[in-house]
């Protein structure tokens, strides 16, 4: 081994004070986020309706750079952080390429992904404000567990709207929200009028992200004391995520490593964001340059072959609008699609970055991320998420283009969660049930060219 440890820790008065703004950094920034009934730029009132008043103030703060982490959250962050930043030595002695490989762990929590970062935040803002509960939706589950462990910490109330398909294949997931006290229903529910409607127009239907989206939504309007949250996709989001970025870069300063090539998956976009944002401040500042990609799945590509345009965050309608990448609000992946990143959009703030070719993105299909997942798995020990698995990828990819170069580059990608409860999804690789599905561009075009025409008024 070389005189770099096969993990990297930062000690604890090492870990980061504040997080990072990158909107501040931006010269254009991201567009406004708009008020569905108006389509003007929403206001921090406004918002307040829906999410916690500190969450919408952070939502629509693009100038103010650093925001110093509460206590509580600083305290909580230790039992879990500061995540391992590991050199893959036996993934680069397996490809035998000459490239350094090193990946950062954010699956070492009950959650097992880097979710928990932002949920924490979220509650202790909700807490903050004096609020009986949250409400969300999640659809794997990892978000909802996130939110459900940090809501137990804080003492409030966790109601959680699970996909329904979700709930049923996934009972587990479903046990461990419900260990820490959350509520869990399967949605579409009877609770709302929105869920009532959808139950009464599709009889039987497993329900969608978009659907339990718009009954959390309507659960926290109509109850005292309670807002929505969400765990992706929002800028709020990303700057809570950015303590993966800054760890990561302390972690490389300490040993003197510069990263040439940083990758990352892109679902909704906020571990994305969250990893490169320090580095993408680095760029927009002219002090340092990187090769940044993010990966989607070829099954759902919105940032390779979507549009930059603004689209609804929900098939309900009910959030507001946001400027980004997008196949359509009504865009549904392949129902054979395994290996989550199912969002139709991506953050406005990754959408921007990649717009002003401060990124690049590229797409890879199932089957050979899980060819990824199983190597990894196989020389590192961890059992990588499928979604994690997406960058896994690209990682191989670039070590073995390294390989043919005699390149020896400093790639560095974040591995943001583990897989033991996509096991369905592993079970169907194992016995090559595994297809690969890329959309036509009539089918993108459908959904495309639904989008709201609001341009013109902003
Ligand atoms: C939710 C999730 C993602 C994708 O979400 P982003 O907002 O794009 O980061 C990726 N990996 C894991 C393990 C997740 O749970």
């Amino acid at each position: 081994m070389g005189e770099i440890p096969y993990k990297i820790y930062l000690d604890e008065n090492e870990m980061p004070t504040q997080w990072y703004n990158v909107r501040a950094d931006m010269k254009k920034k991201p567009a406004p986020i708009l008020n569905p009934q108006t389509l003007k730029p929403v206001t921090v009132d406004e918002l307040s309706h829906v999410f916690c008043t500190e969450l919408a103030k952070q939502e629509l703060d693009d100038t103010t750079p650093y925001f110093d982490i509460p206590e509580e959250i600083k305290s909580f962050y230790k039992m879990y952080r500061p995540s391992p930043l590991v050199r893959a030595y036996f993934l680069e002695k397996k490809l035998g390429t000459p490239a350094h490989i090193y990946y950062k762990f954010e699956g070492n929590n009950t959650s097992g992904s880097h979710k928990l970062n932002s949920a924490i935040a979220q509650a202790y803002y909700a807490k903050k404000q004096g609020l009986k509960g949250v409400t969300t939706e999640t659809g794997a589950g990892q978000w909802g567990t996130a939110l459900s462990m940090a809501c137990s910490y804080f003492d409030l109330d966790c109601q959680v709207y699970m996909v329904k398909v979700s709930y049923e294949q996934k009972p587990f997931r479903r046990e461990v929200m419900r260990t820490y006290g959350a509520a869990v229903t399967p949605s579409p529910s009877m609770n709302t009028a929105i869920g009532r409607k959808i139950n009464e127009e599709f009889p039987g239907t497993l329900g969608s992200l978009g659907c339990a989206i718009s009954e959390a939504v309507e659960a926290a309007m109509s109850q005292d004391g309670y807002r929505y949250v969400l765990g992706s996709v929002l800028s709020q989001v990303l700057l809570h995520q950015s303590v993966i970025g800054l760890e990561t870069k302390a972690a490389l300063d300490k040993y003197g490593i510069k990263a040439d090539t940083i990758i990352g998956c892109a679902g909704g976009g906020s571990n994305l964001g969250g990893l490169i944002s320090p580095f993408a401040g680095e760029m927009l500042r002219g002090e340092a340059c990187y090769d940044i990609i993010a990966v989607e799945p070829a099954s759902c590509p919105s940032l390779t072959r979507g549009v930059y345009a603004y689209d609804y965050c929900d098939t309900g309608k009910v959030c507001p609008l946001a400027k980004m990448y997008t196949l359509g609000s009504g865009f549904m992946p392949s129902a054979n699609h395994a290996g989550g990143l199912r969002y139709h959009g991506m953050s406005s703030v990754v959408s921007e970055l990649y717009d002003q070719k401060l990124l690049r993105a590229t797409s890879v299909e199932q089957t050979s991320v899980f060819e990824a997942a199983e190597m990894f798995a196989r020389v590192e020990g961890i059992l990588p998420a499928p979604e994690s698995s997406h960058a896994i990828r690209v990682a191989i990819d670039e070590a073995l283009k390294c390989k043919e170069t005699g390149e020896a580059k400093n790639i560095v990608f974040g591995l943001t969660g583990t897989g033991y409860f996509d096991m369905f999804a592993y079970a169907k690789y194992n016995d090559g049930d595994m297809r690969d599905y890329i959309p036509t561009d009539e089918e993108l075009q459908k959904s495309i060219s639904k989008l709201p025409k609001v341009e013109m008024c902003v």
